[in-house]
């Protein structure tokens, strides 16, 4: 009896994270696992805790539109758009922007709150680091880059169009820096993160849209151990 106890707790450890490929169980996430788990993400960002950035660096976020193809797609756990359409200076740095997707309800909440939607802007380095831009959305006036994102994505369009990303960005880059992780597997760490903390708006309409593909792909909040997060007025 002992035995078939024993086996059935170590089918249960062995159980895949992935219920099938593509699929994320996010009603299973204790299931996930992370080579290093201290420093993940989302996290909650409390801004009065917040350490104001230093002088010394440049601070700034600045992005610069190119001429690309966006390819929108639903990868099975998020809507998610294939681009090659931005390149970023982040803090003195170049990165080039890879894919962005979107989380509803947001992963990251600021004072405790969350937003319906947020949006992440994958960036890359050339020496593959990765710097992701985190964007709350709430409701409000409708947003005509996300109504190309949920156009193309109900015609399964086949062919890309350009998206305007800077309306998906707020014009203020004010943001809340840390050093966290992917929040899906293989929540691999030393990403760095920058949650904008100006939202942008998307009707109701057009939140439902999104929320009706995947109404729970948020990643639970996680610790923060310590962590600084640093408050840069954009
Ligand atoms: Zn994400």
């Amino acid at each position: 009896m002992r035995s078939a106890v024993l086996a059935l707790l170590i089918a249960g450890l062995a159980a895949p994270a992935l219920a099938n490929e593509g699929k994320l169980d996010y009603d299973h996430q204790e299931k996930w696992s992370a080579a290093l788990d201290r420093a993940q993400s989302p996290i909650d960002i409390v801004t009065a805790s917040a350490t104001p950035a230093s002088g010394d660096e440049p601070q700034a976020l600045e992005f610069r539109l190119s001429d690309d193809v966006d390819k929108v797609e639903d990868n099975g756990h998020a809507v998610q758009v294939d681009t090659h359409a931005a390149q970023a200076q982040i803090r003195g740095r170049h990165f080039s922007l890879a894919q962005f997707h979107f989380h509803a309800q947001s992963e990251h909440t600021i004072d405790g709150r969350h937003y319906p939607l947020e949006g992440h802007f994958v960036f890359k380095a050339q020496d593959g680091r990765l710097a992701v831009v985190g964007v709350m959305f709430q409701e409000g006036a409708a947003n005509a880059a996300a109504q190309t994102i949920i156009d193309d994505l109900a015609a399964h369009a086949a062919t890309a169009r350009d998206i305007d990303i800077e309306a998906l960005m707020p014009k203020k880059h004010e943001y809340y820096h840390y050093l966290g992780s992917l929040t899906t597997p293989p929540l691999t760490e030393n990403v760095e993160w920058y949650v904008l903390a100006a939202p942008v708006t998307m009707s109701k309409d057009q939140l439902g849209a999104f929320l009706a593909r995947y109404p729970h792909n948020n990643r639970k909040i996680q610790p923060l151990n310590g962590r600084p997060v640093i408050h840069s007025a954009g």
